[in-house]
């Protein structure tokens, strides 16, 4: 279970981007997170993993405040969670294999040489997820000839060598043409459903919104405006 107790950020420059933010996510939920642009989605995200601070309120996840960690404990906890990026956010000239296996290094920038990082078990596992997300033939390309969706596959290959319970996906289809928009987002809904991940997926079209996710939180400026069910989310406007 993760709740979302009265969060708040404000920005250096005075943006408030989330006021009083509060809800909860199940365990084994696949949530989407609706908004306009600048709404706050990104910022909610990327609150939730610490890669920004929170200005204010809890985020409780399996009993333990996650904006009150440092150090290694938020670094134990972040390996439970695996991110998903608009961008894509590979190592644009590393191989394809190398952005997935770092995934196995947690939150480093930087690709190390392959060689003599990872066990046996961690390349076969690689190799596993490489497989499951239907880019094999890809593996030893340049992560930047891919194509975008390509590209998204890796993201979420790299996510799934942390072995993440929690998937937050910062609109992961924002840059996608609609069919691959879905391809992804059935992929999402897999591992929701398939390995009982729970799942935190932006997006802003009302019409993805109607076919994914078990539930919705609805952001406007920064506020939380809607939480129910996927049917009833046109009511929000
Ligand atoms: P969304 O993901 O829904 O587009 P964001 O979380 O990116 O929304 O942005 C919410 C608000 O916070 C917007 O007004 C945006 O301009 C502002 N914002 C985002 N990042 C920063 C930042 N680093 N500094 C100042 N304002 C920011
Ligand atoms: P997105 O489309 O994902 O919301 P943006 O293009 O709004 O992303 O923002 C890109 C980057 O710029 C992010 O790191 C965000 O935090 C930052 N940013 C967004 N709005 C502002 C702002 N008003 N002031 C400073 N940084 C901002």
């Amino acid at each position: 279970m993760l709740q979302i107790k009265n969060l708040t950020k404000v920005y250096p420059d005075g943006t408030v981007a989330l006021k009083n933010v509060s809800f909860e996510v199940p365990d084994g939920e696949f949530l989407i997170v609706i908004g306009l642009s600048g709404s706050g989605k990104s910022t909610l995200l990327r609150c939730i993993n610490r890669l920004i601070n929170p200005t204010e309120g809890e985020i409780i996840w399996n009993g333990i405040d996650l904006s009150k960690l440092e150090g290694e404990d938020l670094r134990k906890a972040r390996r439970k969670i695996g991110m998903i990026f608009q961008n894509f956010n590979l190592v644009k000239r590393s191989s394809v294999f190398s952005n997935v296996m770092s995934g196995r290094l947690g939150y480093s920038r930087t690709i190390p040489s392959m060689f003599g990082q990872f066990s046996k078990d961690d390349i076969e596992m690689g190799r596993k997820v490489v497989e499951r997300l239907g880019i094999t033939s890809q593996m030893h390309k340049r992560a930047d000839e891919l194509s975008g969706g390509q590209q998204q596959r890796v993201g979420i290959a790299r996510a799934l060598m942390q072995e993440p319970e929690l998937i937050l996906a910062d609109e992961p289809v924002a840059s996608l043409d609609p069919v691959l928009a879905h391809s992804i987002l059935k992929t999402l809904e897999t591992l929701n459903q398939e390995d009982g991940l729970t799942v935190i997926c932006s997006l802003h079209y009302l019409d993805l919104v109607q076919r994914y996710g078990t539930s919705v939180v609805g952001l406007r400026e920064g506020e939380v405006v809607y939480r129910g069910s996927r049917e009833d989310v046109r009511k929000m406007t």
